[in-house]
């Protein structure tokens, strides 16, 4: 199976050369593959591990996620002991409300057997998916996981081709997938692994990068809902791109009419880059 950095080397090309179909088309990218939907559900993705993050400040700084328009978050978790974690899950719950979508990502921190410790106490505070549990390759953790829980299983984010999230599938433990089209395959790999995903009744949330996958979001009838960085959260996020999506108050972004995949970038901050 191709992975690694030739499998990310061949999606750059991929993604650059649906970029140039859809420029010579006339189209943005989304429309070109079938146009499925304009609004696409966003996550803003925060609550990472800080020195100087109490759990006061965790609640303030996601909080302030809810407070820029999202209607779902996402934290990590895995770095410290469970009861700490589950101590910040629900600080972090109590500061969002009920009806917020708080997701967890351990980052594959864990063994099979802690992440399955971990979710039964986390239970209690409603999260909506359990990202990255166990090693991407474990696919018989996740399964002991999935039989020991009710929090939807997320993973993907390191995962290659359709071969790989075929096997993935299979594990029947996964609910959600996260394929990154710029590691994965590009965007040819990843609307095979979307319908696919669709076949077995699975979600798709992609990992990252929300200019190109916002088109691919909007394209295919299983997209659950994109990850987000508003500039307030990741200045770079703005700087870079010509067409950047803007997070309306009922905590979606909505696709651009401009040809292309969306990754057309702004001149002058390419400009620091410039070689001779
Ligand atoms: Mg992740």
């Amino acid at each position: 199976m191709a992975r690694g950095n030739e499998t990310r080397a061949l999606s750059s090309i991929d993604l650059a050369l649906w970029d140039i179909k859809a420029k010579l088309a006339g189209l943005p990218l989304y429309r070109l593959l079938g146009g499925f939907r304009k609004k696409i559900p966003v996550y803003i993705a925060g609550g990472y591990y800080a020195p100087d993050k109490g759990l006061k400040e965790l609640q303030h700084e996601m909080a302030g996620y809810v407070g820029l328009g999202a209607k779902a978050v996402k934290m990590k978790i895995g770095a410290v002991p469970i009861k700490d974690d589950i101590a910040r899950v629900k600080a972090v719950r109590e500061a969002i409300g009920p009806d917020i979508r708080l997701l967890l990502d351990a980052n594959c921190a864990y063994r099979a057997y802690e992440a399955i410790q971990f979710a039964k106490r986390a239970e209690e505070f409603d999260p909506f998916w359990f990202e990255e549990a166990v090693q991407p390759d474990d696919y018989d953790g996740f399964g002991k996981i999935a039989a020991q829980t009710t929090i939807p299983l997320a993973t993907g984010e390191n995962e290659y081709t359709k071969h790989g999230f075929r096997d993935l599938i299979n594990t029947k433990a996964i609910a959600i997938l996260n394929p990154d089209a710029r590691y994965m395959g590009g965007i040819t790999e990843f609307m095979k692994v979307a319908a696919m995903a669709q076949a077995h009744g699975l979600d798709i949330a992609p990992h990252g990068d929300q200019q190109a996958h916002l088109h691919l979001l909007a394209a295919i009838p299983n997209a659950l809902m994109l990850e987000y960085y508003p500039p307030k959260v990741m200045a770079s996020a703005e700087g870079v791109y010509l067409y950047t999506p803007t997070l309306d108050s009922d905590g979606t972004v909505t696709v651009s009419e401009q040809p292309g995949v969306g990754l057309e970038p702004r001149p002058e901050a390419l400009e620091p880059f410039r070689i001779g």
